[in-house]
């Protein structure tokens, strides 16, 4: 099983991965997260994307993609993975295609005013990656993530004026390949406006109507 969910940021597309991950048995697989791992750690990756992330741009396609080779050909992914985050230009969809053939692609439609508001209330915890909004899905204790006990932070890039510039760039560079993979036969609409709980019960319907027999 090969999903790869799609929306603008602040969609859901993380919150949502995480349940399909564990719902599906399958790893997820997102690029932000990995970017930000290479951030923390320092790494010649790392050192380089800092910049780009904290400006709300992308990262450069062929490190992007390398990385995402390197993650597919890992042993956990042999039964299927969920792609988070990837691909977000027409050049990765392109390189996509060539690597596996997907299932299905989950578009989170929202509306984008409804975004920086949900950006600007993400908490992540920096341990486990677990994400919370302050309001929608606050953790049980104030600023603590609940699976591992690790204090929640604010994404750098989750400030207002970058949310902004993300979903410009999410405007000129992605948005294009919603038409691209509906041709395609693989895109399904999901409303992202009805909550954790409601855009999840769409994805699985999604998934069950897909015959991967
Ligand atoms: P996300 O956590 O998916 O919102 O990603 C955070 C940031 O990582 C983005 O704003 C980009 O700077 C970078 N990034 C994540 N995925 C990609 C990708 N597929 N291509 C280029 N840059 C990416």
């Amino acid at each position: 099983m090969k999903l790869v969910i799609f929306g603008p940021p602040s969609a859901g597309k993380g919150t949502q991965a995480q349940k399909l991950s564990k719902k599906y048995n399958i790893p997820q697989i997102a690029t932000g997260d990995l970017l930000r791992e290479h951030v923390a750690k320092k790494t010649p990756i790392g050192i380089k994307v800092k910049e780009i992330l904290d400006q709300g741009k992308l990262g450069p396609d062929e490190l992007i993609v390398q990385m995402i080779k390197d993650r597919v050909s890992q042993p956990d992914c042999k039964n299927g993975y969920l792609l988070d985050g990837f691909p977000r230009t027409m050049n990765q969809a392109k390189h996509l295609e060539k690597m596996a053939d997907v299932d299905v692609v989950l578009n989170i439609g929202v509306d984008t005013e409804l975004l920086v508001g949900r950006a600007v209330g993400r908490r992540i915890c920096p341990k486990c990656a677990s994400v919370y909004h302050v309001d929608f899905n606050p953790p049980k204790k104030e600023g603590i993530c609940d699976k591992c006990g690790s204090q929640l932070i604010q994404r750098d890039d989750d400030k207002e004026e970058t949310v902004r510039k993300r979903l410009n760039v999410y405007r000129e560079q992605t948005e294009p390949l919603i038409e691209y993979y509906r041709k395609k036969g693989k895109l399904v609409d999901i409303d992202g406006s009805l909550g954790i709980d409601g855009v999840f019960e769409q994805m699985v319907r999604a998934v069950s109507r897909l015959n991967l027999g």
